[in-house]
């Protein structure tokens, strides 16, 4: 069923409930249903985007909010002066299980680098 909406687009509608942090007209971010450290939250637009890999220079705008929603987020959580991690997968290399794109806010412990 090739016209099957992706979990994340069922998560935007509404169908599989999650629990949101933020929500405006073109962007979601809910808690991570496994978090990988204290914070771990999803900034998600609620258009389908595959992947970092689908943007083009018109999603300049769609990006800057998602970055900037990301930061509020982290002020939110306590994590400005500590600092945090912002991530993004693309493909099975890359780590992505969910195709669709969405930046990964990790907080509350230091991170370690290089990353798995
Ligand atoms: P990726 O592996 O694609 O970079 O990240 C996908 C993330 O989505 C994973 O961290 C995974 O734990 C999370 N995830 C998968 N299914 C659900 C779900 O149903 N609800 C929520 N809140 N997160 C999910
Ligand atoms: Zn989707």
């Amino acid at each position: 069923m090739t016209d099957e909406p992706c979990l994340f687009c069922k998560i935007v509608a509404g169908d599989i409930p999650s629990d949101v942090v933020h929500e405006d007209d073109v962007i979601l971010a809910f808690n991570d249903i496994s978090p990988v450290a204290p914070v771990h939250q999803l900034i998600i637009p609620r258009r389908h985007i595959a992947s970092a890999a689908d943007l083009s220079e018109e999603d300049a705008a769609l990006l800057g909010r998602m970055f900037a929603v990301a930061a509020d987020l982290a002020r939110a959580a306590g994590l400005a002066s500590p600092g945090y991690r912002i991530v993004t997968n693309v493909g099975p290399d890359g780590g992505q299980s969910v195709a669709h794109l969405h930046l990964h806010l990790l907080g509350g412990r230091a991170m370690t680098w290089p990353p798995g």
